[in-house]
């Protein structure tokens, strides 16, 4: 049995890793931890996931030394703070979005000890189309503009995705454009003719929308669109329940998605 602890057991991925844990046979939920002061800290992790009791209480704090794999879908000073915290005798699947350079910066160096698989999404379909994306910006020539539109939930704290930023990237090596220059939030005070260098990205919030990713080619005479929707957080909580899976008694390295999925030998 692989052991899996969880951090923010208590959040909207944390419930659904808990369901997606226990519905793997060869995982185990071993802990289960929130920030200090949250209402589920002392409470079953598995009652706390509209599941039957776990035997598993919410900590306020991690603990290392009983999980092979942490999996960790908080908020950026979180995942920053675990990574830092980690010893090389777990490892690490992370998918907590909106960490700015320096901060993924930090959880490579948690690589360097640990296995990590870092991924903006854990889906098979947006995986697969970050890797299409790439193919069509190439085989696109610079006539045909690329916009990529996202929309999520009303509570999202970061904007754009971290999906739609991986897309940003696969389209730039594509196309051969700098992704240190390229993007474009267009809108109010980003007007006028449209240049072929750039990217543009728009987010809409609202609602309960799980996650939507579009990629738009608009070129002469016609357009083409890739369009992923996640039904529900499940499809992100079984993709990394199964890197947990893979992930366990792997050497310290920094993986992504394609290296689970095996999308990288294709
Ligand atoms: P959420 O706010 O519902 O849950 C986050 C949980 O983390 C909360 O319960 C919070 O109390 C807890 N937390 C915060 N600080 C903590 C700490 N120091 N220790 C332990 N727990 C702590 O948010 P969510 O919708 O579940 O999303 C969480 C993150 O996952 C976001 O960054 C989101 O963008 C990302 N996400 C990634 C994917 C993906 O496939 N990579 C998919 C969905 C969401």
């Amino acid at each position: 049995m692989k052991r899996i602890g969880i951090a923010g057991a208590a959040g909207r991925m944390g419930c659904a890793l808990v369901r997606a844990v226990k519905a793997r046979p060869e995982l185990t939920l071993a802990a289960a931890w929130e920030r200090p002061g949250h209402a589920a800290v002392g409470r079953d992790t598995g009652e706390w996931a509209g599941l039957e009791a776990a035997g598993v209480q919410i900590l306020d704090r991690p603990d290392f030394t009983v999980c092979d794999v942490l999996i960790d879908f908080t908020a950026p000073e979180a995942t920053v703070a675990l990574a830092q915290a980690a010893t090389g005798k777990c490892n690490l699947v992370i998918g907590t979005t909106g960490l700015n350079a320096a901060q993924v910066k930090v959880l490579q160096g948690a690589g360097e000890r640990s296995g990590v698989v870092y991924a903006s999404n854990f889906s098979l379909g947006v995986n697969l189309l970050a890797i299409l994306a790439e193919k069509a910006a190439a085989a696109l020539n610079a006539n045909y503009d690329m916009e990529i539109i996202e929309a999520h939930h009303n509570q999202k704290k970061d904007a754009p995705s971290g999906t739609a930023l991986t897309l940003y990237q696969a389209l730039c090596r594509g196309r051969g454009l700098d992704p240190a220059t390229s993007e474009k939030y267009r809108g109010h005070e980003v007007t006028g003719a449209r240049p072929q260098s750039e990217v543009g990205l728009h987010a809409v919030r609202g609602g309960d929308i799980v996650g939507d990713h579009t990629i738009l080619f608009a070129g002469p005479g016609e357009r083409l669109e890739f369009k992923h929707q996640a039904h529900s957080r499940d499809v992100f909580a079984h993709g990394a329940a199964g890197a947990a899976a893979w992930l366990a008694g792997k050497a310290a390295g920094w993986y992504s998605m394609a290296d689970v999925l095996g999308l990288n030998a294709q």
